[in-house]
């Protein structure tokens, strides 16, 4: 008997040239679906999907601040595939990484436009295909640790993950009636492209500050443990699960953050 959790699904996922995105679509397809990475990375983006299994992947650009390309994006996805099951709603950036007093407006719009207007646009399109094929299809958006949480990232990238709960929240109220469910999935820092540009660090060192700061010990958060989360909320077995804001953090937004040499005199 096959373990594969998504046999037969077509996923669209987008930022997938790279990342959390990329091993993403490594793990569906593992799982039996068929998948189509969107990105504006075209030289990467098509080198992920050769090395996956050509036959059940498509590379399509797309850049999601342009909505005539997301709807495009998907039609591609539902003529090649016939359908469209899951989206993972996954492009974003995290924007410079300056205060408040030197806040940039048009970077904070640029902002807005790839991590909460695309996904909005991202959010439209594939509930539109799966409506129309009346498809009980499963959404799934990259939100992060900074949609509960001042102070764990850039001002504009925060405004924008909090900006996606509230999407997930809005479209999951609406989309229930066709059996569309939306979640969204909230990872604590991973040692992607994203977080290294930003520091200029390799992974590994992206990784040692995160578990320095990180709540659960002993383990060290990979691009993987995303990915399982969203095959998770993908498949059937979270079934019944929709507008949930799914942290994936090692408890690191609920719990306060005090001086260890406080905590252990409190103890
Ligand atoms: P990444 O840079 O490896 O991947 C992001 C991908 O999005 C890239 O392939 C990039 O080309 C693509 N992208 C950027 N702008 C785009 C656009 N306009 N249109 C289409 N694609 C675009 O980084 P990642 O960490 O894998 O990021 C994936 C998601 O995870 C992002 O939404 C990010 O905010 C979120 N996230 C990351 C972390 C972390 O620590 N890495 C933590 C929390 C949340």
């Amino acid at each position: 008997m096959s373990n594969a959790r998504l046999e037969g699904k077509v996923a669209l996922i987008s930022g997938a040239a790279s990342g959390i995105g990329e091993e993403t679509a490594r793990l569906f397809v593992q799982h039996g679906a068929f998948v189509v990475i969107a990105d504006v990375q075209d030289d990467l983006g098509n080198q992920v999907a050769e090395s996956i299994v050509p036959d059940k992947v498509s590379y399509r650009h797309c850049d999601v601040r342009d909505e005539n390309q997301v709807e495009e994006a998907v039609s591609f996805t539902v003529e090649k595939y016939g359908k469209l099951d899951i989206l993972f709603s996954n492009a974003g950036i995290l924007g410079p990484l300056t205060g408040i007093l030197e806040l940039d407006i048009d970077a904070f719009d640029n902002i807005m436009a790839t991590n909460v207007r695309g996904m909005a646009a991202m959010i439209k399109h594939a509930a539109r295909a799966m409506v129309a094929k009346k498809t009980r299809g499963s959404i799934i958006c990259t939100s992060s640790v900074a949609s509960c949480l001042g102070g764990t990232g850039p001002h504009g990238y925060t405004a924008s993950k909090h900006a996606i709960v509230g999407l997930v929240r809005g479209a999951c109220s609406e989309l229930g009636d066709h059996g569309i469910r939306v979640n969204c999935v909230s990872p604590y820092g991973v040692g992607t492209p994203l977080a290294c540009k930003a520091f200029n660090w390799e992974p590994s060192e992206v990784e040692a500050s995160s578990y320095s700061a990180a709540n659960l010990k002993g383990i060290v958060l990979k691009a993987r443990h995303i990915a399982e989360t969203v095959l998770f909320l993908a498949s059937d077995e979270s079934a019944y699960i929709s507008g949930q804001n799914l942290a994936v953090d090692g408890g690191f937004t609920v719990v306060k953050h005090v001086v260890s040499s406080l905590a252990n005199k409190w103890l």
